[in-house]
């Protein structure tokens, strides 16, 4: 529930705001303002102590009924097809994830990086043996845990790419734990095995002491041994993907209006806003009216992540560039097709509006149930 401010319950229980603050600060409750928010259980409180009957209810906002409508919709068991996976490689930087994809789909984006750090996260969907696959290469692990923060979890399978050399490095210990509160498969891609003198016992070690025990020594991961250089091990790690794939049946429906994330989003001078979404489930179509976090727009153009060639609709587990949004959303923010330009407008609105407010409630305080308790 939404807390609301001293100002608002004053306005509400009809009382003047300077008794309300007066109460709170006899009930021992100090540096509070008109701006201060209080929760649910607070708010009674007070409305106790002042003898006040009013009647305390969260407001139901149009965002919450549309969106929760649509987040919660099921979809009937013969309305589901099979989609690709969407496999994301994670581990510390200079491990090789840039690499594997790359050599994965048979393109080279590692010489041109600026200082080989990858800046974009990069998603691409390759057919391989007759399957659909979806990669995500991310720039390292922040933007996985901002994607987290947000419940944003596009990924169904983890590969943990971990340098034979290095061994397990702080990102890679990171890395770990958010693919285990992601609570999908981990496969271990032991790279660069191609270099002299590596000691992958000593990784293997490694992992185990991570409670990833490797198949080999009895345990659930997979390790695919690779170098992503000398294409060692590639048609393996594909293969132990398309079977985790193959294993979990992911399906969705590809007749129902869109929904997914966005991965990142920029502003592209003429072109306007280009946001790189993943569908989730739906089918997303040139036209669409979209709500993303605080943006909104009719999608003017899609086109494919890979080739850059125009699409004029994307499925489920599908990567796309998307142009059409008034502004950039941000990374990890959820994104709902509506039928209606006015109710998107709407939503974003309220959404803007509800950040700025966190935003300046940010600097007061939050007067909650723990605080009357101390008294
Ligand atoms: P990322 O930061 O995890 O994306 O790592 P990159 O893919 O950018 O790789 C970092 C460096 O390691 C680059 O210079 C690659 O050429 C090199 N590299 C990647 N994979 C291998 C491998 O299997 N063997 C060897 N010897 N070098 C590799
Ligand atoms: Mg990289």
């Amino acid at each position: 529930s939404l807390p609301c401010s001293i100002r608002s319950f004053s306005e509400a229980a009809g009382v003047p705001v300077g008794k309300v603050l007066g109460t709170l600060m006899q009930m021992g409750v100090a540096d509070i303002n008109i701006n201060s928010q209080l929760d649910l259980e607070s708010a009674e409180l007070i409305a106790t102590a002042m003898d006040l009957t009013i009647e305390l209810k969260e407001t139901e906002t149009l965002e919450n009924s549309l969106i929760m409508e649509l987040e919660n919709r099921e979809d009937s068991e013969d309305s589901l097809i099979p989609r690709a996976p969407i496999v994301t490689f994670l581990g510390h930087v200079d491990h090789g994830k840039t690499s594997l994809l790359d050599y994965l789909i048979g393109i080279n984006v590692v010489s041109g990086e600026a200082g080989g750090i990858t800046q974009h996260i990069r998603a691409y969907e390759v057919e391989k043996d007759g399957r659909s696959v979806t990669f995500v290469d991310t720039p390292g692990h922040e933007a996985f845990t901002e994607m987290r923060a947000r419940g944003a979890n596009v990924t169904d399978i983890a590969v943990l790419v971990v340098a034979a050399d290095d061994g397990i490095m702080p990102q890679t210990e990171e890395a770990i734990s958010h693919a285990k509160a992601a609570e999908v498969p981990i496969v271990v891609a032991l790279n660069k095995i191609d270099l002299e003198g590596v000691d992958s016992n000593r990784v293997l070690t490694q992992l185990t002491e991570h409670q990833l025990t490797p198949s080999e020594w009895g345990g659930d991961v997979e390790v695919v041994r690779t170098s992503a250089t000398k294409g060692i091990g590639m048609d393996e790690l594909l293969e132990t993907l398309l079977t985790i794939a193959e294993l979990n049946e992911y399906k969705a429906n590809p007749d129902r209006e869109a929904i997914g994330v966005c991965l990142e989003s920029e502003q592209q001078g003429d072109r306007g806003v280009v946001a790189k979404l993943v569908v989730q489930n739906g089918t997303l179509r040139v036209g669409d009216i979209v709500v993303c976090g605080s943006t909104y727009g009719r999608i003017r153009a899609m086109t494919n992540t890979l080739t850059g060639s125009s699409m004029m609709e994307a499925g489920p587990s599908t990567p796309v560039n998307v142009m059409g949004f008034d502004q950039a959303p941000g990374a990890g923010e959820r994104f709902h097709v509506l039928d209606d330009i006015s109710k998107a407008r709407e939503i974003a609105e309220t959404r803007e509006d509800a950040s700025s407010q966190e935003m300046l409630s940010g600097v007061t305080t939050k007067v909650s149930f723990e605080n009357f308790q101390e008294m």
